[in-house]
């Protein structure tokens, strides 16, 4: 039987453009296709190295969730020649083409090009997978939870008599989604977002709840801007239950997924009862609702759609607070290179943009750190992993550790390789 080859066409030993394959005899296997929001001089975005001859050897396409950073290259596939379907939850299938389509905007008002012609979007065939055990063109595929966000799911592919799983965007402490645990393997794609760190989330959501106090309680008004699907449901959970004695501010598009995602009870841990109703939480649906809420007196806090501050109403929030230096601003996940969301960490970017308005940045936990790889493997029992989603300096310590326990590890891209 012939070897089986899996690696990372971009992706591993960086943040973004998720994109790996499982090379068998029946062709490539390819999970995930996404873009690395970065901006770069001309260059607004990234992509995989993808070509019309590799497209031409994939058979099919594994979608793990509806992020852009996993999906949004997909138009691009397609505009290389690939044909077939792409396998998802209904869930995932659901949200990709609004995030697809979300992207491509973005990357058109930045003055950016798209590899691909608007058309291509419209060509992706999208298949529904259900949990549990699903038969693909015969080629059986085991689909579980992942945590990460609504639709998010892990695949575990038994190929050529032996079990390769794909993580997708993956945590084990997930704040009211569903985890499933894989079944013991002899390789992973395996996320390590916070490769190099150990994170706890209710320390992290302590910090959080505290600087808002803190802030609020002077008088000055806190910035959240969130990714509306995942952790957009958290915080918004998180600072709703909290109160804080001032008003909250939250754009209708967070409450909107929150309100989305407690109707599937099949992915949630729990169903949250006391929802969204605290007294002091107004939804904000238009411009008008917006400069309203911004002429608030005293403390208040905004919840604003996009966590690295490119989208619209997010700016909106910014421009009126960026000069205020009893405000703050705080980030909770990835912000990539050229964003505002980035900016604010940047002395030269504040400086050249009269930035004061405070910054701060608190990880709220959506993916694996150092600890759960390590424990994922001691669990799973594979020898093989390629990790994903964190920067090369990043993954030094896990990849010694892997080491240490005879676990042949990688963190880079093609040509590099794993061959089970
Ligand atoms: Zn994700
Ligand atoms: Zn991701």
């Amino acid at each position: 039987m012939n070897e089986i080859k899996i690696f990372s066409f971009s992706g591993s030993g960086e943040n973004g453009r998720n994109c790996y394959a499982l090379q068998t005899e029946q062709g490539i296997i390819l999970l995930d296709c996404g873009v690395k929001r970065e901006t770069v001089g001309e260059q607004v975005g990234f992509y995989p190295p993808l070509t019309e001859e590799v497209a031409s050897q994939v058979r099919m396409v594994f979608l793990s969730h509806c992020h852009e950073d996993h999906s949004a290259a997909l138009p691009m596939l397609y505009h290389l020649g690939y044909n077939g379907e792409v396998y998802a939850a209904q869930e995932t299938i659901d949200a990709a083409p609004g995030m697809i389509r979300k992207w491509m905007a973005y990357v058109e008002k930045q003055g950016g090009s798209l590899p691909f012609p608007q058309s291509a979007a419209e060509k992706i065939r999208f298949s529904p997978l259900s949990l549990g055990s699903n038969l693909v063109n015969g080629l059986p595929v085991e689909v579980g939870r992942s945590g990460h966000v609504l639709g998010g799911v892990w695949f575990q592919f038994p190929v050529q008599g032996k079990k390769v799983l794909y993580t997708g965007d993956m945590t084990l402490q997930p704040s009211s989604l569903a985890v499933d645990l894989p079944e013991p393997c002899d390789a992973a794609i395996m996320n390590c977002a916070y490769a190099g760190q150990c994170i706890s989330q209710e320390k992290q959501y302590q910090k959080l709840l505290e600087l808002i106090e803190t802030t609020v309680c002077a008088g000055g008004k806190v910035l959240l801007p969130l990714p509306p699907k995942g952790r957009g449901s958290d915080v918004l959970k998180l600072v709703s239950a909290h109160g804080f004695g001032v008003p909250v501010f939250v754009e209708e598009q967070i409450v909107t997924c929150y309100q989305e995602l407690q109707k599937k009870s099949l992915w949630l841990s729990q169903a949250d009862e006391q929802g969204t109703c605290a007294a002091n939480l107004t939804i904000v649906k238009n411009e008008n609702e917006r400069q309203q809420a911004l002429n608030t007196a005293g403390g208040a806090v905004y919840l604003a759609s996009d966590g690295m501050l490119t989208a619209p109403d997010g700016l909106v929030y910014y421009n009126a607070l960026k000069a205020d230096v009893n405000s703050l601003i705080i980030i909770t996940g990835h912000a990539a290179a050229g964003t505002v969301g980035a900016g604010l960490f940047d002395e030269e970017y504040r400086r050249k943009n009269d930035v004061s308005v405070r910054a701060e940045k608190i990880i709220c936990k959506v993916h694996l750190d150092e600890q759960d790889a390590l424990s994922l493997q001691e669990r799973l029992g594979f020898k093989k992993v390629i990790l994903f989603h964190a920067i090369k300096e990043k993954n030094k310590s896990l990849l010694e550790s892997f080491k240490e326990r005879n676990i042949e590890a990688l963190a880079g891209s093609w040509p590099q390789t794993i061959t089970l």
